[in-house]
């Protein structure tokens, strides 16, 4: 029941901070378009355009959060929990799309090498406004995706405090534009955030993707699988164990072996028993697989699954 109330608090969650970040980042992309347009200021002109691609995320994660909140079906037994990571992988797209348009513009202007007037200063002013409008919306999102666990949220969140590092670097290059009186610096600080802004997708994109493929950051949850195990004294040889995060809770198969001349009962309560040593190592579970098998049995192919042995091996590490 727990896990009900905790699903629809991160549903609401996540529409409500859409809602709030996608309001916020439109009046900041708006005045920051028009004026890099209006003061000719390449560096203003690349914030806009990151903040505008805000605007397509926060579009994109309200389209999520109602696709999420479906419960399962026949037809999507385990639920829409990862319509969450899709949204986030196309959301890197966009994001990796704008920072190489704003890049090649900036560069484009850099080899051209023609003559260009200084920014108007009202740049200057934008700059610094969307600066605290930004800080202001991403310790908003850190503190509620951190609250209800939502990669999305946090992703976001993360999103805006680049957005501040960029509009802050653009604040410094437009401050040494008008000092050294050189408009070609104010390229060059475009090229800077169009980088800022691919290196961003990038890593969005990495994190997505490996909740998508059921990968794991570390095999800290494994280690936890086999602790549990091991306080079972008749379950024996945990292997073919497979952790993955349906929407973050954890997705646990596994097998055990067991003396084969146990009744069908009793190694029903000696599995019954493991899942409820995982449930109290591993925090929010989404599922627990017991697979029994007798003492000694050997598959004829041991193709995917963690072993201890394997964990040894890398040190941890997955
Ligand atoms: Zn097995």
């Amino acid at each position: 029941m727990a896990k009900v109330v905790k699903k629809r608090d991160k549903d609401k969650a996540l529409r409500t901070t859409s809602v709030v970040s996608m309001a916020g980042n439109a009046v900041l992309a708006a005045a920051k378009l028009w004026v890099g347009a209006v003061a000719g200021s390449m560096a203003v002109l690349a914030d806009g355009v990151d903040s505008m691609a805000d605007v397509i995320i926060s579009l994109i994660m309200v389209v999520a959060s109602v696709i999420v909140a479906r419960p399962p079906s026949r037809r999507f037994p385990f639920g829409l929990d990862k319509v969450e990571n899709v949204a986030t992988l196309v959301l890197s797209l966009i994001i990796f799309y704008a920072g190489g348009r704003m890049l090649a513009s900036s560069v484009g202007i850099i080899v051209s090498g023609q003559e260009r007037a200084l920014p108007g200063m009202v740049a200057l002013w934008v700059t610094a406004g969307s600066i605290a409008g930004k800080l202001l919306l991403a310790w908003y999102q850190f503190r509620v995706g951190r609250r209800v666990e939502s990669s999305l949220i946090v992703a976001n969140a993360r999103n805006m405090q680049g957005d501040v590092i960029i509009s802050g670097g653009v604040l410094v290059g437009l401050f040494f534009t008008y000092v050294l009186r050189l408009p070609v610096l104010d390229a060059v600080v475009g090229c800077a955030v169009g980088l800022f802004i691919i290196k961003t997708a990038i890593e969005i994109f990495l994190d997505s993707t490996l909740e998508l493929v059921d990968g794991v950051k570390d095999g800290e949850v494994y280690r936890k699988i086999f602790d549990a195990v091991a306080r079972v004294p008749e379950a024996h040889h945990p292997h073919h164990v497979r952790a993955r995060l349906i929407g973050g809770a954890w997705m646990i198969d596994l097998d055990i072996e067991l003396d084969g001349g146990l009744s069908v009962d009793r190694a029903h309560e000696i599995a019954e028993r493991v899942e409820e040593n995982i449930r109290s190592e591993v925090e929010r579970v989404y599922d627990i697989e017991v697979h029994i098998e007798p003492l000694g049995f050997r598959h004829k192919r041991e193709p995917f699954g963690v072993t201890p042995a394997m964990l040894d091996r890398s040190g941890g590490e997955a």
